[in-house]
């Protein structure tokens, strides 16, 4: 049986997907071996190919190839069907089969790891690329009250809002509606701004004393925005580690059949980067 496993995104050189499967083999007695495969978007299907006829038996897919590798499986789990994106892929006899993890690995970080209830938090979500689209599904299903869209792009959040099943719990809105949208109880940064050029540029916005704010980036990329929810007065600023690690155990339970203790290696990543959570 193969035991190659790998991840595809451009760029992957900063990633700790390696890390965190290196320490979940060692804890399940699992021997694999995890590659970087930087693959450009013209890349992306012909790498993927190459891969599996080397014997790869799976792997992670990251910015920017999400919603290509749906497009690329031959059978989707319903959760990655919902979000329109895929970041787990498994090689099957008939082909790619496809799953999304982030959002679970969002919600059991935010709920089991932080016990932050989500249920009927107003909650806003900035952006609308692949992961915005991987954790609203999951967002809905946790309970949260209502979700607001607001991406750079207004049509992307519209798209977005459109793809998700619960109309009444969900609206897309424009970037400069931010100052006047009210005070929500959870503020997710889904952009993937801490990587481009252009900062993140927020108006002022009503913060209340339990709003809790999370960004799905981590390390450099979250200082920003955790600095910015510290100042704003949130409750709770989150990176996205936690979510890292948990999205990356549920990829690992379904390759394996087995789920690794993901705490051990949270707290051991959270010690080596000293990162940015204030909860
Ligand atoms: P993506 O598909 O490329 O989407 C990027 C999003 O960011 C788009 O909505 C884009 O808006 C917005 N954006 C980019 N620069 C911006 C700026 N300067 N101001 C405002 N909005 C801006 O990327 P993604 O896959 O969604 O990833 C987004 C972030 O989530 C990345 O930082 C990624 O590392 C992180 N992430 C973390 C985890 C985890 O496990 N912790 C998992 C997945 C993703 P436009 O539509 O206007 O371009």
């Amino acid at each position: 049986m193969s035991h190659r496993y790998a991840l595809f995104g451009h760029p992957v050189a900063h990633s700790l997907s390696p890390r965190i499967h290196a320490a979940f083999a060692k804890q399940c007695g699992v021997a694999m071996e995890y590659a970087l495969i930087d693959a450009t978007p013209d890349d992306f299907s012909t790498a993927l190919e190459s891969f599996a006829r080397e014997g790869g038996a799976g792997g992670n897919v990251t910015v920017p190839h999400k919603q290509a590798a749906l497009a690329l499986c031959d059978h989707i789990s319903e959760r990655a069907r919902r979000c329109g994106a895929v970041n787990t892929l498994m090689r099957r006899d008939d082909g790619w089969f496809g799953d999304n993890t982030d959002g679970i690995g969002l919600v059991r970080d935010l709920t089991q790891r932080h016990r932050h209830d989500l249920r009927e938090r107003r909650t806003l979500l900035l952006g609308a690329g692949g992961a915005a689209a991987g954790i609203a599904p999951a967002l809905l299903d946790a309970g949260i009250g209502s979700l607001c869209i607001v991406n750079r792009t207004p049509t992307r959040a519209a798209d977005l809002a459109a793809t998700l099943a619960t109309p009444a719990r969900v609206q897309a809105r424009h970037w400069d509606e931010l100052g006047s949208l009210g005070a929500f109880d959870l503020i997710v940064n889904a952009t993937a701004a801490a990587l481009e050029p252009a900062a993140l540029d927020l108006p002022p916005m009503r913060i209340h004393a339990g709003t809790l704010a999370v960004d799905l980036g981590y390390g450099e990329a979250a200082v920003d925005f955790v600095t910015w929810a510290c100042r704003a007065g949130c409750a709770a600023a989150i990176d996205g580690l936690g979510m890292l690690v948990e999205q990356a155990a549920e990829a690992f339970s379904l390759w394996h059949g087995r789920r690794p203790a993901a705490d051990s290696v949270y707290a051991l990543l959270r010690c080596d980067r000293q990162l940015t959570a204030m909860d």
